[in-house]
């Protein structure tokens, strides 16, 4: 489906703190100019519900969640970055953490539930789009997961 990244980013938050989550600072950052992508809204939702939700669940001594979009007109693509200031990750483990199962701090993350399942999700729903995710230490603290899009283009598809 065509649409705003910008317009699809602000559906999935309604529905976010529709849930159980009102208690979480969810920030976002946006462009006002609407930027075109072609999302699966499914596989979209699952993403963001993954990365926010890790996030909160991670990131320990976090005290917000951002969504952040930025426009890469020259190259023709979209970051969407999903930032916290929490615990960060291990440099060392960066590289694994896409892998299935991976999971950081075993000791806590078995307190915190889940299988270590999500980012693989993430990151396949990233390939079905035609993009791309990876992650990189926020400063001064915290994660930040970029997720790239390619832009939708102007000429009609066939
Ligand atoms: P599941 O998503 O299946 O419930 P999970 O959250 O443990 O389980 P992933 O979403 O794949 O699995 O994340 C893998 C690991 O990466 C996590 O266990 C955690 O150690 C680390 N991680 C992911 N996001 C963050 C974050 N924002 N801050 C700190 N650590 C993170
Ligand atoms: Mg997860």
């Amino acid at each position: 489906e065509r649409c705003s990244l910008q317009g699809a980013i602000r559906d999935f938050v309604a529905d976010f703190r529709a849930g159980q989550n009102e208690e979480v600072d969810l920030r976002l950052s946006l462009p006002e100019e609407p930027i075109e992508v072609d999302l699966d809204r499914l596989f979209f939702a699952r993403i963001l519900t993954n990365l926010v939700e890790n996030a909160i669940k991670h990131g320990k001594t976090l005290t917000f969640v951002e969504i952040l979009v930025r426009y890469d007109q020259e190259n023709g693509l979209v970051d969407m970055v999903v930032a916290d200031d929490g615990a960060g990750i291990p440099e060392p483990a960066r590289d694994r953490i896409f892998q299935r199962f991976y999971r950081v701090d075993v000791g806590h993350s078995r307190m915190t539930g889940g299988t270590g399942l999500g980012l693989s999700i993430v990151r396949h729903a990233m390939f079905a789009h035609g993009g791309n995710v990876r992650v990189e230490a926020r400063i001064p603290k915290g994660t930040q997961f970029i997720c790239v899009f390619p832009v939708a283009s102007n000429v009609e598809e066939r």
